[in-house]
């Protein structure tokens, strides 16, 4: 079912198809691709058809049941859905029930959403190719012997595969826009701060973001436009007015100035160099004008950010202890016996090892040295980006510094997965909004991203210089 947003608004307006025929359509199509790659944890068919029914009625009425009405969405397992379980692709919380609906869940189904299923991820969102995850990897739809990307591998995979139109994912270090460049679907980060995080699962506060997956730039901006926005259950959360995302995709972006950091393209004489380098002639032959620049620290940016990350995880998960939230071991005699247990049975190895070197970066000694540290170094890498956007509106880079791949090649080497964050974590670590629109694909038709960067609460240039790409024929 590859529907744009557009088109479900008219086929529901023309009574080509109902709310509720179209939340059947979803269900059943994604129970069917479901054994192939496992992107989805469970399927929430009754409040799919709640929901569904609910735009049909508006609309019997004559009402606007809202920007998403009837959109078949899903969302990644680690945003918590009432009286539906998130599991965080955790065996600690493989029964785990919220009492509450996250910001975002409510802002989707008031815009007439309907939620179709919660999607697979690494656990506690602590990955880059979904295999972290308690409950299986995900396939990714383009080629089942490839991983989707990660952590929100679940929620790119199913809009690759049409189960649903949009879906909504989490970004830490790049885990919306690297699923999204493997799958070859639009993936958006938000500025930190522009979408609540109230009900997102915490893993390092100071780096999470919720945000959309598409098909395309028209769809993912539909759906931020309907989350973003403060919100009074998050402090974090920004005033900043939010301006109608859609209604800038002009396609005009003449004049527009891009930048291309030199640091990122020095090394990268591959196919996604390659199909990166014909995306800015793209964008030159758009109008735009292409300059040089520079962000000197980024060779600071995957200890900084696996410090920070990890020192925020072992805080944020001290709360799994088998008397809250969780479920609990049966062995043990005493009270730490017991929270031993719960966690050493309940975490897997990705999560252990980051406790475990959190703790570390934050005891009495290290702290200094590691942690305050690492957030100068932090604080100098959102220099860099403010001293570019000085010379330019948005800047351009790789995603990843290579397409998807293979199930297990990865795996047993932690250290060559933290580093091909490379080119997404520089952007969390400065909080800026940034996203990826497919630019492309392989020789071995793997889709590869393009990334796009904007300076803090500039959204909306993001998306038109990413619309007017998409729509450029060329890719
Ligand atoms: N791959 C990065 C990590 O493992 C990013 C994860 C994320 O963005 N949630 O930390």
């Amino acid at each position: 079912m590859k529907l744009a947003i557009r088109e479900i608004r008219a086929g529901l307006r023309s009574g080509q198809f109902s709310a509720r025929e179209l939340a059947s359509r979803a269900l059943a199509h994604a129970g069917a691709e479901n054994p192939k790659t496992n992107a989805y944890l469970h399927l929430t068919p009754e409040r799919a058809l709640a929901a569904a029914d609910a735009v049909d009625a508006q609309l019997a009425r004559g009402e606007d049941p809202g920007p998403l009405a009837g959109v078949p969405i899903a969302v990644k397992d680690v945003i918590l859905t009432k009286d539906i379980r998130t599991t965080c692709g955790s065996r600690l919380l493989e029964h785990y029930v919220a009492p509450y609906d996250a910001t975002a869940i409510m802002r989707v189904e008031q815009a007439g959403a309907v939620i179709v299923g919660k999607t697979n991820c690494d656990e506690f969102a602590m990955g880059s190719s979904n295999e972290n995850s308690a409950f299986g990897p995900v396939r990714n739809p383009v080629d089942l012997e490839r991983v989707p990307g990660g952590s929100s591998g679940g929620s790119a995979a199913v809009v690759a595969q049409g189960t649903a139109v949009v879906s909504l994912g989490s970004d830490t270090g790049g885990s919306i826009r690297q699923p999204a460049s493997f799958c070859g679907i639009v993936g958006v980060t938000p500025t930190y701060g522009r979408v609540s995080r109230y009900g997102l699962t915490a893993f390092a506060s100071s780096l999470d973001h919720i945000g959309p997956f598409g098909g395309s730039v028209h769809d993912a901006a539909a759906v931020l436009e309907a989350i973003a926005g403060r919100d009074p259950m998050d402090a974090t959360s920004a005033f900043a007015p939010v301006p109608s995302y859609t209604a800038g995709l002009t396609g005009d972006v003449r004049g527009m100035r891009i930048g291309l950091p030199k640091e990122y393209f020095a090394g990268l004489a591959s196919e996604t160099g390659d199909l990166i380098a014909r995306g800015v002639d793209t964008l030159r032959r758009l109008g735009c004008e292409v300059h040089e620049v520079s962000l000197p620290h980024t060779e600071y940016a995957i200890p900084c950010y696996y410090v920070i990350c990890t020192a925020e995880a072992s805080s944020n998960l001290a709360r799994y202890d088998g008397v809250r939230y969780t479920s609990r071991s049966a062995n043990g005699e005493t009270l730490i016996d017991m929270y031993r247990n719960t966690r050493g049975e309940g975490f897997g190895a990705e999560c252990k090892r980051r406790i475990m070197l959190g703790t570390y970066v934050l005891s009495a000694g290290y702290y200094d040295a590691y942690y305050i540290k690492a957030q100068r170094v932090r604080t100098l890498i959102a220099r860099d980006f403010s001293n570019a956007f000085q010379q330019v509106d948005a800047i351009i880079a790789p995603v990843s510094p290579f397409p998807a791949f293979k199930l297990g090649e990865k795996l047993d080497d932690p250290m060559q997965m933290y580093l091909s964050d490379i080119y997404t974590i520089t952007g969390s670590l400065a909080g800026i909004p940034c996203m990826s629109v497919p630019c492309g694909a392989t020789a071995a038709g793997l889709p590869v991203g393009m990334q796009i960067l904007c300076n803090h609460f500039e959204e909306a240039a993001m998306f038109r210089l990413a619309h007017a790409f998409e729509n450029s024929g060329d890719t």
